[in-house]
Order: C-alpha cells, then sequence, then structure tokens
C-alpha cells in the first residue's frame, strides 16, 4: 500500500476547512481536497453565526476580523398577521452577542488564511469522484487536470455540502424539497437597526433581516414562483412588496441589492459513517436556513470530531471505535437541531385553524418568562447538549 494518510478532507467549505483546522491543531496530519480552483468563493449568502460558534472558530484561529462581522444583540419572533411576539435577548441569555451575521465568503476567507497558517495541505481543482471504504483505510480519487489520482488514508472526512460524492459513499439521503426557496438581498432602512434582527413567520415561509454594517441582509422564503417574480421586479416595485409584506417594523425601505435565490431542502444522511469515513456539515445533513442553523450544527460536527481526535494515535483514526463515539456524541444535537428547524418550517408556514391560536400563545408565553427565553436562546447559541 502507498504511504497512509493520517486524514483526507473532501471540501474546503466552511465546515470541511474548520474541521481540518481543528483536526491539525489535535496534532494530525491533514489534507483537504476542495473542487474550486481556489478555497475563496463567490456566493450571496449570508451567515447569522451562533455565539457558540464564534468560541470554536475563535479556537481554530479563524474568526473573521471585527469590521467583517455585526452583532445580533436582540432577535425579535413574530407571525404575520396573528398576535404573539417575542424578544430573545443577549441580555437574557447572559453573552456579548446572540450571534454575529457576516457573508458567506468572508468566513471561507478567514478560513482559508487560517488554513495557510497551518500545517494543513490544501490541493484545489481536485473534484473528488469517489470514496471508498476498505477494512484498515479508505481511498479518495479524483480526476486531475493531467492524470487520475488517489490518497489513501485512515479517515476520509466528506464535507461536500450535500452532493452525489455523500449519496455514492453513505446512501441516499432522505429527502424532502420544501415548497420554499429563499430570496436573499441586502436592504437599507430608514431605521438603525442597533443590533435586532427579525424572524417574521409568514403562512408563505419565514422571512428574516439580518443586521449587517449599517443595513440588513434580507432572507424571504416562498414558492419559487413568487420568488422570481420578486427578483423581476424593478428596484421601486421590489421595495414597495417588502414593505406591503414586513411591515413598518424596521423602518421604511429605501434600497435593495444582490437579489438572487437558493433552492431549500431538506436531506438527512441516515448512517453517517463507513469504515474509516464520515460525513459532516450539509453533508450530513441539510436544512432549511430558518433560525439560522445548518451551518452552527455542521460546525458543532467539525468541533466533535476534533475533540475525539485529541490524544488519539494516528492508528486510532478512523478505527470503529472512535466512529462510533462520534455518532454517539452527536446524536441528540444532530436530531433535536433537525427536528425543531422542520418543525418551525412546516408549524409556521401555514394558517391551519387553531395553529396561529396556539403559536401565538407560545410566542406570548415565551414573552412572559424570561427563563423559557434563555433556555431557547442557549440551544440556538450552543445546541442540545
Ligand atoms: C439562503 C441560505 C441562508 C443560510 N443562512 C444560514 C445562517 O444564517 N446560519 C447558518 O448556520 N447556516 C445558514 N445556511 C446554511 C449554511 O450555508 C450551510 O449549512 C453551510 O454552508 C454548510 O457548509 P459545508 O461546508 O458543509 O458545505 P458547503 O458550504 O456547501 O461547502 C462544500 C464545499 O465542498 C466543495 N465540494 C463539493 N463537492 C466536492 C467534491 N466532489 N470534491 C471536492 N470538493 C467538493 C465545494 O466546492 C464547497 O467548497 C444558509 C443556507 C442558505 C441556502
Amino acid at each position: 500500500m502507498s504511504t497512509l494518510n493520517d486524514i483526507v478532507i473532501v471540501g474546503g467549505g466552511p465546515v470541511g476547512a474548520a474541521a481540518a483546522l481543528g483536526l491539525a491543531q489535535a496534532g494530525h496530519q491533514v489534507t483537504v481536497l476542495e473542487a474550486r480552483a481556489s478555497l475563496m468563493a463567490d456566493d450571496r449568502r449570508t451567515l447569522a453565526i451562533a455565539h457558540g460558534s464564534r468560541l470554536i472558530l475563535e479556537r481554530f484561529g479563524a474568526w473573521p476580523e471585527a469590521a467583517q462581522v455585526t452583532p445580533i444583540t436582540r432577535i425579535h419572533v413574530s407571525q404575520k398577521g396573528h398576535f404573539g411576539q417575542t424578544v430573545l435577548t443577549a441580555q437574557d441569555a447572559d453573552v456579548p452577542a446572540l450571534g454575529y451575521v457576516m457573508r458567506y465568503n468572508a468566513l471561507v476567507e478567514s478560513l482559508a488564511q487560517a488554513l495557510q497558517r497551518s500545517s494543513v495541505k490544501v490541493i484545489t481543482d481536485a473534484m473528488v469522484d469517489a470514496v471508498t471504504s476498505h477494512s484498515d483505510h479508505a481511498t479518495v480519487s479524483w480526476n486531475s487536470t493531467t492524470q487520475p489520482q488517489a490518497l489513501e488514508t485512515r479517515l476520509a472526512v466528506l464535507a461536500d455540502g450535500g452532493r452525489a460524492l455523500t449519496a455514492a459513499t453513505f446512501g441516499a439521503p432522505k429527502e424532502s424539497a420544501y415548497t420554499q426557496v429563499a430570496l436573499v438581498a441586502q436592504v437599507v432602512t430608514t431605521k438603525a437597526h442597533h443590533g435586532l434582527a427579525y424572524e417574521r413567520f409568514t403562512p408563505n415561509g419565514p422571512v428574516a433581516l439580518l443586521p449587517f454594517g449599517d443595513h440588513y441582509a434580507l432572507v424571504w422564503t416562498g414558492a419559487q414562483i413568487e420568488v422570481e417574480a420578486l427578483i423581476a421586479l424593478t428596484e421601486k416595485e421590489f421595495l414597495i412588496r417588502l414593505q406591503d409584506y414586513f411591515g413598518d417594523r424596521a423602518g421604511l425601505f429605501t434600497t435593495v441589492t444582490g437579489r438572487s435565490w437558493f433552492p431549500l431542502t431538506l436531506k438527512i444522511i441516515k448512517q453517517v459513517t463507513q469504515p474509516h469515513a464520515v460525513c459532516i456539515g450539509n453533508a450530513a445533513q441539510t436544512m432549511h436556513p430558518v433560525a439560522g442553523q445548518g451551518f452552527n450544527l455542521g460546525l458543532r460536527d467539525a468541533a466533535a470530531l476534533c475533540q475525539l481526535a485529541v490524544g488519539m494515535s494516528a492508528a486510532q483514526l478512523g478505527q470503529a471505535d472512535m466512529l462510533a463515539r462520534y455518532v454517539k456524541s452527536r446524536h441528540c444535537d444532530r436530531s433535536m437541531g433537525i427536528g425543531l428547524t422542520h418543525a418551525l418550517v412546516v408549524g409556521f408556514s401555514n394558517n391551519w385553524p387553531l395553529l396561529p391560536l396556539l403559536r401565538g400563545r407560545g410566542l406570548m408565553a415565551m414573552n412572559m418568562f424570561p427563563f423559557a427565553r434563555r433556555a431557547l436562546a442557549r440551544v440556538m447559541m450552543f445546541g442540545w447538549q
């Protein structure tokens, strides 16, 4: 057999890059294979990153500089057309900020810079086409511009964002396409945000305004046909529609830029390990962006794997014992995180009889009891432990 690599990570997106940093910090030899020509991304997403995720990224030396991030100090939650609202605050949760808003690109850039300072070897232009498990190692293969390539490794970590390779390696995911897609854009309003984010549930899907710099990042979910029509509107028409839909809590909408949309789906890999291989992040679970949990959950996958690898010898990497401990450590956070996100989408995106009333009561109860708000904020920041 050719030289056995300690760990090969497929995908240099935010979860794969974070895992690489943590595993290298744990003293292991790590190689990242990324399909793109560079680790830098060209993506219009803006992410809300929980306080708990900040602590992980800081530990990995990859927290972006202050100018790139905007703290969320309060989150206003409401339902359109019905009573009931609540406000989660950083003060209630006893943290400096509930979370931080940054561009996907800024996060990836900060991770790429940290990778450059680390011992991790990064190979770009490497579109992996197979990960094959054997009894004592896994083989990761791809076609470079010149010839087929392969690496043999004790542990292959799939962080490809949940593409065909994951299904080919771990079996087809349980999948359900939401009837919603997400429109993303940057919007300016007449009112300063002071760190206040809005999550507003509507029968067509949630709409979120995230404080970002001196404006808001908008995530507006709805049926694809409606979202495409919204993108085709002139700026003036779009702003009128948004104002009408969202109301004037955040002030008057004056400018919109960078409109585009993302498909939304729920994909869950049932068995996230194979001999000498594991999938993490969106590869293991792809979720709706409501409540901004996808990356945060994926980062906790990476952090759990890194924690297990601390103090492990190279020979122990990828062994059945390590993989079983990983699955056990992620079971609760993963299933509850997926379940809560899905329940929010299904439970709030309708006007079924009695549900608006029940939801309204739930929001009111949350508003009355600080311990309930604190408990919810902690779950959103640190996951289910
Ligand atoms: C509109 C929208 C808003 C969102 N907002 C939030 C939010 O506010 N908070 C939050 O926590 N999450 C949010 N998410 C979810 C978040 O974007 C994802 O959970 C996160 O990007 C997952 O990271 P990842 O590294 O697992 O996958 P990806 O970001 O998809 O990265 C995968 C990487 O693998 C590479 N790759 C793919 N295939 C191969 C291959 N075969 N070989 C080599 N490399 C490969 C890709 O090029 C890419 O670099 C949002 C998602 C959407 C769509």
